[in-house]
């Protein structure tokens, strides 16, 4: 019997993306799998049925894509999926282990194992496999956008008969993978940019894609956590970064921010106060929405207006941009499976430190140490 591989359709609300595309599935199918798509599944990705066809995938049912031995998603799944899936089964999608660890032990309880994509480590081997990379790359594209759309105001310098526009002024909070393309799709637009992160090797990245590196009286020593993650700040030194960055964020048009802090809620990086003092029709776009939000004003999923400045907290931009974004996805997801075909079984090496790193459920059991620890906290 060949391997099974099915893709169900994306059921959460706003999502539009596909964990696979037919470039992927013809890669699984060379390796000798068998992989069934829910009909529709793509559809809203714009991959239509028969391109997935073209590609060697049968086309079925929603019951035969999770019945599948691999199970591959965008998201995790909702409680009515659950009973599809089982022992022997494998369950991969951005699963958030460390956001709901709840529904990581509901998804243990079926027996099925789950491979979470936000917790592939990140070593050279696993870059393949790297889809929080590829989506920050389109969500610090798309917030780009989706200012320049917001702001009353030109990006690029203007030199017309009809006066000269200057450019707008775009601060970008945190420069990792989402806050690097931000600032490269800001510059291409023609604003001036400027960036600050607390990690020191952000300062030179950021530099070389044409912002200025915001510097700022605060010791930032132990900020750099494992993995080219950043760490907490303490309390007092988090107080003294807001209160210098506000005037930072009161001089510009429009702020993007994306700071985050694994398993954390987003550290706070603009206050109101940075916000009121923005010039009205300014922009705040909040990367960190999700996760509460760097931003004091953020309303994760809204616009909230403060007298006139716009603060933007979306949940999913890389949904925004499905066809892509799909592409990408389907890239990090698929090389996870063909890196543990073997002889046409899946069959991941139970030592194998990438799938050690990503498994969260297994046997019946969460087995991710951080998931386990919040479930059950060690008694004060
Ligand atoms: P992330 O999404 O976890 O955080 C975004 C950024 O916010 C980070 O740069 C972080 O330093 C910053 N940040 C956190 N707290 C902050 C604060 N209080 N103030 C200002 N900035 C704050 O990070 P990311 O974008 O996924 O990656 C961060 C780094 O890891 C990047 O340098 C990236 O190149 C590197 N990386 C390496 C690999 C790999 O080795 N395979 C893969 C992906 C990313």
């Amino acid at each position: 019997m060949p391997l099974t591989i099915g893709v169900p359709t994306e059921t959460a609300p706003g999502e539009r993306r596909a964990a696979l595309v037919p470039d992927a599935v013809a890669r699984l199918v060379k390796a000798g799998a068998e992989v069934v798509v829910q009909s529709g599944a793509g559809q809203q990705a714009y991959v239509p049925d028969a391109a997935y066809e073209a590609a060697g995938a049968r086309i079925g049912a929603r019951g035969d894509a999770w019945g599948a031995e691999v199970v591959a998603r965008v998201q995790g799944p909702a409680a009515e999926d659950l009973p599809l899936l089982g022992a022997g089964r494998t369950l991969i999608g951005f699963l958030r282990p460390l956001d709901d660890p709840r529904g990581m032990a509901a998804l243990a309880a079926t027996g099925a194992t789950a491979l979470a994509m936000e917790l592939v480590p990140r070593t050279t081997r696993a870059q393949k496999m790297d889809a929080l990379s590829a989506m920050a790359t389109v969500a610090g594209y798309r917030a780009v956008l989706l200012a320049a759309e917001a702001l009353p105001k030109f990006f690029p310098l203007l030199t017309t008969a009809a006066g000269t526009v200057r450019p707008a002024k775009v601060l970008v909070l945190g420069a990792g993978v989402a806050g690097l393309q931000a600032i490269a799709t800001a510059r291409r637009l023609g604003a001036v940019v400027s960036a600050y992160d607390v990690r020191a090797a952000a300062a030179e990245e950021a530099r070389s894609l044409g912002a200025t590196f915001v510097q700022l009286e605060l010791d930032t020593v132990g900020a750099e956590g494992g993995g080219g993650y950043a760490a907490a700040l303490d309390e007092q030194r988090q107080r003294r970064q807001v209160e210098l960055l506000a005037e930072h964020v009161a001089a510009s048009d429009v702020v993007i921010t994306t700071a985050l802090i694994p398993g954390r809620p987003a550290p706070l990086l603009v206050s109101e106060e940075g916000v009121r003092r923005m010039a009205p029709g300014s922009v705040v776009v909040d990367l960190a929405a999700p996760n509460g939000g760097n931003c004091a004003l953020t309303r994760p999923g809204e616009v909230f207006d403060a007298g006139g400045v716009r603060v933007f907290g979306p949940l999913n931009l890389p949904a925004e941009m499905p066809l892509n974004a799909s592409q990408m996805y389907a890239r990090t997801l698929s090389a996870m499976i063909l890196e543990w075909i073997r002889d046409g079984a899946f069959a991941p090496p139970p030592d194998d430190d990438i799938f050690r790193a990503a498994c969260v459920a297994r046997g019946g059991e969460v087995v991710n140490d951080r998931v386990r620890a919040m479930l059950h906290p060690a008694p004060a």
